[in-house]
């Protein structure tokens, strides 16, 4: 069997840190906005190169508390790809705003710039490119697309830690998650927001906090979203960790790029030009992939899709009013991805067992 992630044994490289670290919490009981997470906060804002950090309780909240720390109007829309996790939209919507949905580019699968332009009509307010898949959405294009709309721009950076973009305009707002298997996991639900602004920060955090910064002062309605300080202190050993583990990503993606470029109909992903990719997901294309998916089951790769249906097809976003043709790149592509088993622990013999398996299964269908 070879496993998709392995929780396991990225665990047994931060194990005695992350048990000191909660030997630590548990005597001094600071369950609840302990030291940990304002050091995290830190560690994990120098990492990223931008000012600010806001720890929350996970990666939904944050892209609706950026959005919602942007003061956009009532209602407005906001400009996202159809081909992300539905997160990105739940969010958008949660923070009263209407999703306005634009098709990907056909290599990348990332926000295109043109279809995002068609949708960023009037009584839109904000532009949320995905950096799908741990590489960067083209963000000198985006930028230009919002000062030509006056869009806010709100980064989903939930898949991209640690990735970068040569000549990028720097990070005004994003928002990451820290769900277990993304590239920096938690042992639970864990998330943060990036801010340049510090006043951006501050709205952040209040909104997260009970709208409140004083203790029982309430200056806003606000949510009970904070990073717990437990999974702050699991945050801590593995960002230590976190360049070498993406160097290993970057690596077992040139292994598969080696294996897999002599086989017949498989279409290899690479990082778009300027783009430093950190391969959250390995997500190649084929034909029949529903097929080509139960053979590799069946040969124990645990291969998955990310993802099936792209946003408008779903039908919690029915009222949208879109259908099939709507988006068709997102469409296309739902149908031919495949995304294969990539963490930092793979190892050459796995990544040579899943291409042997790849090829048996695309020679018999
Ligand atoms: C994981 C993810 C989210 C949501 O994060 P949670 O912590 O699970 O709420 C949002 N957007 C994208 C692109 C994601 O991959």
């Amino acid at each position: 069997m070879i496993p998709f992630v392995d929780l396991r044994a990225a665990h047994a490289e931060v194990a005695e840190e992350v048990r000191e670290g909660f030997d630590r919490v548990l005597a001094t009981t600071a369950f609840v906005q302990g030291p940990d997470v304002a050091a995290f906060e830190q560690e994990y804002a120098a990492f990223s190169g931008v000012p600010h950090c806001v720890g929350v309780g996970n990666g939904t909240d944050a892209v609706e508390l950026a959005l919602r720390a942007s003061d956009l109007p009532p209602g407005a829309g906001a400009v996202l790809p159809a081909n992300t996790f539905v997160a990105t939209a739940e969010a958008v919507v949660r923070a009263g705003l209407r999703p306005v949905l634009a098709d990907c580019d056909e290599e990348f699968l990332l926000l295109d710039p043109a279809s995002a332009a068609t949708a960023a009509g009037t009584g839109t307010a904000a532009v949320l490119p995905v950096h799908l898949y741990g590489q960067q959405a083209p963000m000198t294009a985006v930028h230009e697309l919002a000062a030509r709309h006056g869009l806010a721009v709100v980064e989903d950076a939930a898949q991209s830690q640690g990735s970068e973009q040569a000549g990028r305009p720097p990070v005004g707002l994003a928002a990451t998650s820290f769900y277990a298997g993304k590239n920096l996991g938690a042992y639970g639900e864990a998330g943060a927001v990036l801010a340049s602004s510090a006043e951006t920060a501050r709205a952040v955090r209040l909104l997260a906090n009970h709208g409140s910064e004083v203790k029982y002062r309430h200056e806003t309605l606000g949510f009970n979203s904070r990073l717990d300080t437990l999974q702050a202190v699991v945050l801590r050993a593995k960002l230590a960790r976190l360049a070498r583990w993406n160097e290993l990503r970057r690596a077992a993606a040139d292994r598969y790029a080696d294996l897999l470029s002599g086989i017949d109909g498989v279409r290899v992903p690479r990082a778009a030009p300027g783009n430093v990719h950190v391969w959250h997901l390995y997500v190649i294309r084929v034909p029949e992939r529903d097929r080509v998916l139960a053979g590799l089951q069946e040969a124990g790769v645990q291969a998955q899709i990310h993802y099936p249906v792209p946003v408008h097809l779903q039908p919690a976003f029915g009222d949208l009013g879109h259908g099939p043709g709507d988006f068709p790149v997102a469409e296309k592509a739902a149908a031919e991805i495949l995304s294969l088993p990539m963490h930092p622990h793979l190892t050459a013999d796995q990544q040579e067992r899943v291409a042997e398996a790849l090829d048996k299964v695309l020679r018999q269908l």
